[in-house]
């Protein structure tokens, strides 16, 4: 279903009257890794919005590698997320981790996201592909092109065809950055699949002093869309500081990325 020999033309997903992904314009969604608290998701929404943003991410239930570090607001998170959009009228994407809180997830949010450490959880790619809400699909970490499009086909096929691909770093020997960014997954999946590509190079890198160069290069490459995590206090976020950008920096990034985006 995602094979472009299925369908010729590039699918754009629709999130609400005003956004779509997919189409003309490189869309950028920007937020937190974690919900923190209100003053922080508003500012933040606030401030990526203000910069040229059109969607908000922020995570509510957050899958952390341990079992001891911040795991996120859960309920509580997604009101502020909700709080957030009234307030700004930004969409929001946010994670879902697994099956029993997918519903959940889905009467708050704008766009569900399956990470990283998920992409191959069977049972909950066929549940996201039963509620009607847009899916963004991260790439697993070491996930192959193939692999990746096999989860795709698993939210597809039980009837959802908004599916957004996020290309968002692989697994490799290099230890400099926190993940390889694949930003060849790009034109290799624009060859092989008609749904949309962003790029997440906040996670791709792990470095908020590789993450301009990375959004420029992937606008270069084709991507429809990025998504990078912006925090107010990065020294005190509850999650991924190091990768997040301040709104000051993100703001310089944002002018600087439509030149890029009008030349592509
Ligand atoms: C995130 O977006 O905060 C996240 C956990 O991403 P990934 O699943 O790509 O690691
Ligand atoms: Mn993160």
């Amino acid at each position: 279903l995602a094979s472009k020999e299925i369908k010729k033309e590039s699918s754009v997903v629709r999130i609400n009257d005003e956004v779509s992904i997919g189409g003309e314009r490189v869309i950028m969604m920007a937020g937190p890794c974690s919900v923190e608290n209100e003053r922080q998701i508003v500012e933040t929404a606030e401030a990526v919005k203000k910069a040229g943003a059109s969607i908000l991410r922020g995570g509510a239930f957050k899958p952390r590698t341990s079992p001891y570090s911040f795991q996120g607001l859960e309920e509580e998170g997604l009101k502020l997320l909700a709080k957030a959009r009234e307030v700004t009228g930004l969409p929001f994407v946010t994670e879902v981790i697994n099956p029993e809180t997918a519903e959940l997830v889905a009467e708050y949010s704008d766009i569900l996201q399956i990470g990283a450490r998920n992409a191959q959880n069977f049972a909950l790619l066929k549940k996201v592909g039963q509620l009607g809400r847009p899916v963004l699909l991260k790439r697993g970490m070491s996930m192959t092109i193939q692999e990746f499009l096999m989860s795709a086909e698993y939210v597809m096929s039980e009837g959802n065809q908004s599916v957004i691909l996020c290309e968002r770093g692989i697994r490799t020997f290099e230890t400099a950055t926190r993940n390889t960014l694949d930003l060849s997954a790009v034109p290799v999946l624009k060859e092989k699949t008609h749904l949309p590509v962003v790029v997440d190079p906040s996670h791709g890198t792990g470095n908020h002093h590789y993450v301009a160069p990375m959004c420029y290069a992937a606008v270069a490459c084709g991507a429809d869309g990025l998504i990078v995590e912006v925090h107010p206090d990065p020294e005190h976020a509850s999650s991924d500081g190091p990768q997040s950008l301040k709104p000051a920096k993100f703001q310089a990034m944002m002018d600087k990325l439509r030149l890029f985006a009008e030349a592509a």
